[in-house]
């Protein structure tokens, strides 16, 4: 059986982790932080390809 699940979709829905790095990313974006921005965006793509790897 096969359940179609969207790779960083439903799993991200409530995880605490995901809504600090995305909040921390508009922050340093909104203070035009690129580099900070930068990172951010390396560590939400980390966490969730953590998320994908059903951990
Ligand atoms: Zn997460």
């Amino acid at each position: 059986m096969t359940t179609p699940v969207p790779p960083n979709a439903a799993k991200t829905e409530g995880c605490r982790e995901c809504k600090d790095l995305e909040c921390g990313r508009e922050h340093a974006a909104a203070e035009r932080d690129l580099s900070r921005v930068t990172d951010f965006n390396v560590l939400i793509c980390r966490h969730q390809r953590a998320h994908a790897n059903g951990s």
